[in-house]
């Protein structure tokens, strides 16, 4: 078989510990076979970043918005550990959250759903795509200890030099806390655009919650520049998509979820996003299962896994010990990511691949064979544990049969 062409590079940035392993068995073993692979190729591994003071990080995040679409292996983001471990010149911040703040995205985390491993809520038939607000909020908050006898205010001072000021508490007769949060009119439109973007990508409802009946100016304010946007620039793609975009209260959507079928985005501000994601993933199995892509407002993709970098496991790949360490969410950010290069090209013959890789990836955990975490899931009768690279041979096996 001749192997297949790429137009136009992809933007590959490769990772840390064992998923870098598992990143190079996946083009040895998957990939390089069958694509003449034609990818722009930056090294995120910690070693990298910390020789280039993470200019390297900023290079890839930049050669995204110029391709337009990236592969991401999952990296350490360093603490005190990782500092003496690697003998760092500094801290250098989340990987993640540096790509994320130059290409301003929204991202997505999906389950793969395999027959023989059942969600824990025994409704969910089809996957719940999280969108998570990645700006602000908690996140970016100022925080105080307050004294007995004091006044907190919230005071803003305006361009002309005006001030406005509100009571948040008068603290009498004991001590306290106070939060003061932010978000901002251009960062909720971006979500609100990537999140309609990628409905309209997907064919799914968009569902979006707040609490704004009680934060009437903060919440309410999400509430309606997502409905200005949708009134204003989708309703009439939706329509024609045959998808709904529904607002409902935080509480009532919760209780939704989990009366559901599965099959919809479900858009969260920051916090909600962080709790429901980490729920819905465990609800519907492992880790190793779940996928996430950065969508840009201006339709940049970059996809990874969801799971980190499964340090326990490299260890053992250390010592020389057999590991069964889950290739499929990294698998699924390479499909995912020709996929989309593909439609972008317009070559259908690599996105035809990707759909047959993807398809041989489930038939092989369907047939009964998987790594360690998916053995523990699943309930099929004949289960058989493979190793690391065993998995990635298996699904070699039935791709060829597809090809
Ligand atoms: P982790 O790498 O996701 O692993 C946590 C545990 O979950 C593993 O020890 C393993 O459990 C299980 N697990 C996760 N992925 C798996 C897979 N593919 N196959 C089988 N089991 C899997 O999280 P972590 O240990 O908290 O973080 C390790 C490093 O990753 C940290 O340096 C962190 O900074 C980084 N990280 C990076 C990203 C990213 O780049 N997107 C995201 C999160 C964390 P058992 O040990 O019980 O088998
Ligand atoms: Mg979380």
């Amino acid at each position: 078989m001749e192997k297949i062409r790429m137009k136009t590079p992809l933007v590959e940035m490769d990772g840390d510990e064992m998923t870098r392993i598992i990143w190079k068995m996946i083009k040895d073993i998957l990939l390089s076979p069958y694509i003449e692979l034609n990818t722009e190729y930056y090294d995120l591994g910690l070693v990298h970043r910390n020789e280039t003071d993470d200019q390297v990080t900023v290079d890839s995040a930049n050669a995204t918005k110029k391709y337009g679409v990236a592969v991401k292996c999952a990296t350490i983001t360093p603490n005190a550990q990782r500092m003496t471990e690697y003998d760092l010149k500094e801290m250098w911040k989340s990987p993640n959250g540096t790509i994320r703040a130059i290409l301003d995205g929204t991202v997505f985390r999906a389950p793969i759903i395999v027959k023989g491993i059942t969600p824990l809520i025994p409704t969910w038939k089809k996957p719940i795509t999280i969108a998570r607000h990645a700006y602000g909020d908690v996140y970016k908050n100022t925080e105080m200890r307050v004294g007995k006898g004091s006044k907190a205010e919230l005071v803003v001072t305006s361009a002309d030099g005006k001030e406005s000021r509100e009571v948040i508490h008068s603290f009498d007769d004991t001590d306290g806390i106070i939060q003061g949060l932010h978000n901002t009119d251009s960062s909720i439109g971006s979500f609100a655009r990537s999140c309609f973007n990628f409905a309209l990508d997907v064919k799914q409802d968009l569902w979006f919650a707040t609490k704004d009946t009680i934060s009437k100016k903060y919440d309410h304010r999400f509430k309606d520049i997502f409905q200005e946007i949708f009134d204003a620039e989708y309703a009439d793609k939706f329509k024609e998509a045959g998808i709904e975009y529904f607002y409902t209260l935080i509480d009532d959507a919760v209780a939704r979820v989990v009366r559901s079928e599965g099959g919809y985005i479900w858009a969260c501000k920051n916090y909600d996003g962080d709790v429901m994601s980490d729920m819905v993933a465990t609800a519907f199995g492992s880790l190793g299962m779940m996928t996430s892509v950065l969508v840009s407002p201006d339709g940049v993709y970059e996809y990874e896994a969801a799971h980190g970098t499964v340090t326990r496991h490299y260890y053992k790949h250390l010592k020389g010990e057999e590991t069964s360490t889950n290739s499929v969410a990294t698998l699924f950010a390479w499909s995912g990511a020709l996929k989309k290069r593909g439609q972008l090209d317009n070559t259908p013959e690599l996105v035809e691949f990707a759909e047959k890789l993807e398809k041989a990836t489930v038939q092989t955990i369907e047939d009964g064979v998987m790594t360690g975490d998916l053995v523990a899931l699943s309930n099929l009768p004949n289960k058989r544990k493979v190793n690391t690279e065993e998995f990635l041979t298996e699904i070699r096996d039935r791709l060829e049969k597809m090809l």
